[in-house]
């Protein structure tokens, strides 16, 4: 694609990268036929190469944003299967992301919009506020419908669709806090590595049997776990939020202490159960490329970042308790899938752990969760939401497995199959309790 950035703003290194994401497009709308967006609304503006043209227009006459372009923006999952689709590497995350901090710095959403994305952004990554939210959450859920249905295609859902959508999310009930960040876990026999493990923020607050999890997992087959204090959220809910101030700070602040953990005591990885937040945790060297200070740590960290199904391949694991009687649908995030290109290992595990791994139909389709798109756009996500629930049906599945918390509960919210982590299924499987409770 011909861009014509003057010699002045190609003097902004984010600029310049910009420029060379859009000159690798060829406009040949591939990525077209995967787009979730794409293929509900079949509108041009809402596939990747409509996208990454109001992208360039916005940034080659870098005049402010206007509404049409925020919708389309808005209306972006993240969810990167354009990425995988395309032939000519164009690295759409990098330039939805620039495009989403524009917004945010030179557009002025209305009075509501702000208020609630603030809301977000402020609660979300911060366990004990979103745990006071969740509770309050859980009591004003029968009121919920009250507050209007799904307006199919709505070019901006009200406030009142949004909080419905919010409570439709919160749990009945939350479960005891998982261990305190500090805390290390020592290996069971033979040690055969050290680990840190991302404690989240939304998930250690909905399902902290995640994590314990993988901490039973490693340690039974001989891996010291650490929680690693001061540790923060990754910053990825923020990110795609376009507020980069508050990302790149939680990203600084995760790169010191992980640092510091490593050069003290040691890390051989550090491992992610939630794939969002690993794809975030392994573009941190990336996204601080531009601090001088921070540049090389963080991609000293990005190095070490591992979704835990890539450090489990590498180990031995017991031998499995699962007789095959148990058929799970294995739905695939997308910041898995396309964020990392973990695609076959999750199922190899749980296949050579005993259970019948069955792929979901257009698995290259977002569930419709992606951070805060199941609240921020209800009416999209609750359709990719039941497209997915009517995919996995297909299979009959006895459980439905995923590798991250935000898919997890937006699809339990479609099916009454169990849904699971991976790691809870290869737990059980090597000798942990039986998951599936939702
Ligand atoms: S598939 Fe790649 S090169 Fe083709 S239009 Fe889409 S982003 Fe551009
Ligand atoms: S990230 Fe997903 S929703 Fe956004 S343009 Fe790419 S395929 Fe479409």
């Amino acid at each position: 694609m011909k861009t014509e950035f003057s010699l002045a703003q190609l003097a902004d290194p984010d600029i310049k990268e910009a420029d060379k994401i859009l000159r690798a497009c060829v406009h040949c709308g591939f990525c077209t036929a995967t787009c979730p967006t794409y293929v509900l609304l079949g509108d041009e503006l809402d596939s990747p190469r409509g996208r990454i043209y109001l992208i360039k227009e916005m940034l080659e006459k870098d005049k402010p944003p206007t509404p049409e372009v925020v919708k389309h923006i808005d209306r972006c999952l993240s969810c990167l299967a354009c990425m995988t689709t395309c032939p000519s590497g164009v690295n759409y995350m990098h330039l939805v992301d620039q495009a989403r901090v524009r917004i945010e710095r030179d557009y002025q959403r209305p009075l509501t919009e702000r208020l609630l994305r603030s809301v977000l952004a402020f609660v979300l990554p911060r366990p004990d506020l979103f745990r006071i939210s969740m509770i309050l959450a859980g009591f004003a859920r029968p009121f919920a419908a009250l507050l209007p249905t799904p307006s199919v295609g709505a070019a901006n859902p009200g406030l009142l669709r949004r909080i419905k959508a919010m409570l439709a999310l919160a749990p009945r009930g939350l479960p005891q806090p998982g261990p305190a960040a500090g805390t290390v876990f020592a290996p069971i026999g033979r040690r055969r590595g050290r680990v840190a493990l991302l404690q989240g923020c939304a998930q250690q607050v909905l399902a902290p049997r995640i994590n314990q999890a993988a901490i039973s997992v490693l340690t039974r087959h001989g891996v010291e776990v650490v929680l690693v204090k001061d540790e923060q959220c990754c910053g990825a809910l923020t990110h795609h939020m376009g507020q980069d101030g508050d990302a790149l700070a939680r990203a600084r602040a995760n790169v010191t202490v992980w640092q510091r953990e490593a050069d003290q005591n040691g890390l051989d990885a550090i491992l992610v159960t939630t794939s969002g937040c690993g794809t975030v945790v392994k573009d941190y060297g990336y996204l601080l490329r531009e601090d001088k200070t921070f540049a090389e740590p963080a991609q000293r960290i990005s190095a070490l970042a591992k979704d835990i199904t890539e450090y489990l391949a590498g180990l031995e694991l017991a031998p499995s308790t699962q007789k095959g009687d148990i058929t799970v649908a294995y739905h695939s995030a997308c910041s898995l899938q396309h964020g990392q290109k973990i695609t076959q290992l999750p199922k190899e595990l749980l296949s050579k752990n005993g259970f019948v791994v069955k792929d979901v139909p257009e698995s290259h389709l977002c569930c419709g969760s992606a951070g805060t798109y199941n609240i921020l756009q209800p009416d999209i996500a609750s359709r990719l939401r039941d497209r997915k629930v009517a995919n996995i049906a297909l299979v009959k599945p006895d459980m439905i497995a995923a590798g991250n918390i935000g898919c997890m509960v937006q699809i339990a919210g479609g099916t009454s199959v169990p849904v699971v982590h991976t790691i809870e299924l290869l737990d059980w499987a090597t000798g942990g309790p039986r998951p599936g409770l939702n």
